[in-house]
């Protein structure tokens, strides 16, 4: 079995104005996809070819660097696409909010920590909003297409939310401004999704 690009629940003008057409099309059709094809060409006649991506992140260590960049690569952007919505924005309901008020004093706090978090990621990379092993919400960020699930991580635990800060995620409309993409992502932000993604 091989892995397959996921289609949008929404069209590629849907975020717009915080994050155009041009650059979903490119990101979601190109990257994401090339993501998918490197990686299937990666595991081609191995054992992974009947793991799940989940899977295969948790015991990234025992593969070669192309199942890493692009096996990330590809759980990465498809968990990207998924807490995304052109209804998104505001703040969490439910558990999910009541846990980030818990563990970072309230909906701003929480914002202004994961802000600093994707900011400050040197060069490509994601920040995260992740559920720890003791079912604890942190703030991370990893290098490349690396992601929390994975065996190599420093922090490690399941992705609630996470922000994709490559330059291609951004720089055809916002160009250098990366704070800007940060604070219009949170505008599609699709907080229904992201409790889901808690509950797990
Ligand atoms: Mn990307």
């Amino acid at each position: 079995m091989s892995f397959t690009l996921p289609t949008l629940n929404y069209n590629l003008d849907a975020l717009e104005p915080h994050i155009d057409a041009r650059t979903m099309e490119i990101h979601h059709g190109k990257h994401h996809q090339a993501y998918v094809t490197n990686l299937n060409n990666a595991i081609a006649g191995t054992d992974a070819e009947n793991a799940s991506i989940e899977d295969i992140c948790k015991n990234i260590s025992k593969y070669p660097m192309a199942v890493r960049n692009n096996g990330g690569g590809h759980y990465n952007h498809s968990m990207f696409w998924s807490i995304l919505s052109p209804n998104g924005g505001g703040q969490p309901k439910g558990t999910l909010g009541e846990a980030i008020n818990k563990t970072f004093g309230n909906f701003e706090d929480f914002k202004t920590k994961f802000n600093a978090a994707a900011t400050t990621r040197f060069g490509s990379g994601w920040a995260w909003l992740i559920k720890n092993a003791n079912g604890d919400l942190e703030i991370c960020s990893t290098a490349n297409q690396d992601n929390p699930l994975m065996d190599v991580a420093e922090v490690k635990g399941f992705p609630i939310i996470g922000l994709d800060v490559w330059e291609h995620a951004y720089y055809l409309h916002y160009q250098n401004r990366r704070p800007d993409y940060i604070n219009a992502w949170w505008n599609v932000v699709n907080w229904d999704e992201a409790e889901k993604r808690f509950g797990m």
